[in-house]
């Protein structure tokens, strides 16, 4: 009995199985050069690229690497700087990007209390070891505690947690974080902000500078000292500066400093976006979404802490005196918007949402569309400089 069903099984059901499928496949417009493009992958990694043929026309969706977010706060309602964050929030944030078409990104911890910075650091550390979503997390942003103290410059950062830079303290936040503080954004001016630069440098990490109000020379020494990005500039700036002596110019004419930019239609003006383009080019823009824990719900009037905040569809404001909280729009729109105002082409954008980033942080296996690249994809329909994600990969596997 036992035997002859061994056999039944053998003559009916063998031919029907076969082993799991290793290698998969996409089509869609290349988003650089508009050709059609079949896109195979395995074991995670991009294997090969070919011009895809099929009779009845080209495909519906554009393909284009995922995007890359170095600075954001939080989305759907998690803050990654708040003080109840956990490895749960973190899964609902990455899984919600995922859906925005971003594949990686740096968690943004902001100026607050130094032991709620240091536990949320381990928390993302936890996450970044998580198997389902830590590939997305390539590393940490640090902006602040030490930046400038000063109205204006200090943006939304809290006064009394800002502070000088302390070497000993910031080694203490970057063994809670297990090494993954890539970024850090500082004021140039703060004492002892150049030592602690040239320290940071040494252990690999990136520099930016952001929140200040550096003289020429503060910058200059900052970037003798390596570092070599401003943080979302013509933002964390006050409002009134000297026309000829401010933090804008030197930014931007010195040529080994690359800069964010929060280009989502509110945080800078059409002008400035396109001056800061012209002058530094598509090569040396990094598009940020910047984006608040708000970013991600339903518009309405939201308490965070002491403060009453206004979510609108586009943008974070204080409903009080109507001016800007936040931002609340993901790195996609920030793509759109580069578009619309600088009249860039789509690769470009993309570029500087993508490329720049991986190559910033060094993160070779991400940023384009190449095989030996880890197979982190957008698929998305475009109408003019509108983007919609239709699907997202993350090593090779569907995420949305
Ligand atoms: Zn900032």
């Amino acid at each position: 009995m036992k035997v002859s069903l061994l056999a039944l099984i053998l003559t009916f059901f063998l031919p029907l199985w076969s082993p799991p499928k290793s290698t998969y496949s996409i089509s869609g417009t290349h988003y650089s050069d508009n050709k059609p493009v079949l896109i195979e992958f395995e074991k995670g990694k991009i294997s090969k690229i070919t011009p895809f043929k099929k009779a009845g026309g080209v495909p519906k969706l554009f393909v284009a690497p995922g995007l890359i977010d170095i600075q954001i706060n939080g989305f759907v309602g998690v803050d990654f700087s708040g003080p109840n964050l956990t490895v749960e929030d973190v899964r609902k944030v990455t899984k919600a990007l995922w859906k925005e078409g971003v594949t990686s990104y740096f968690p943004t911890v902001i100026t607050q209390d130094i032991s709620i910075i240091k536990k949320n650091l381990a928390i993302l550390a936890k996450a970044k070891d998580d198997p389902e979503i830590g590939m997305s997390i390539p590393g940490f942003h640090l902006e602040g505690p030490y930046i400038s103290p000063i109205k204006g410059f200090r943006g939304a950062h809290l006064e009394k947690y800002i502070k000088k830079p302390n070497w000993k303290e910031f080694i203490e936040l970057q063994k809670a974080a297990n090494n993954h503080i890539k970024l850090i954004t500082l004021a140039p001016e703060l004492e002892g902000a150049i030592p602690f630069i040239e320290n940071c440098v040494k252990i690999g990490l990136v520099v930016s500078l952001g929140h200040h109000n550096g003289s020429v020379s503060d910058i200059q020494n900052a970037v003798k000292a390596g570092a070599r990005m401003a943080t979302h500039l013509g933002n964390g700036c006050a409002n009134q500066i000297n026309r000829h002596h401010n933090p804008l110019w030197p930014q931007l004419s010195e040529d080994l400093i690359k800069i964010s930019i929060i280009a989502d239609g509110f945080h800078l003006t059409k002008e400035e976006v396109r001056s800061f383009y012209k002058v530094k080019g598509s090569h040396n823009t990094i598009l940020v979404s910047d984006a608040l824990d708000l970013a991600g719900l339903p518009p309405g009037e939201y308490i965070r802490g002491e403060r009453k905040l206004l979510l609108t569809p586009e943008v974070v404001k204080f409903p009080g005196e109507n001016v800007l909280a936040g931002a609340a729009s993901p790195i996609s729109k920030c793509v759109e918007v580069m578009m619309n105002y600088t009249q860039c082409s789509i690769a470009e954008a993309i570029r500087m949402a993508c490329s720049n980033p991986a190559e910033m942080f060094s993160l070779n296996h991400l940023g384009s569309i190449r095989a030996g690249k880890r197979a982190d994809l957008i698929l998305f329909s475009r109408m003019g400089n509108k983007i919609e994600i239709q699907k997202t990969f993350v090593n090779g596997k569907q995420v949305y």
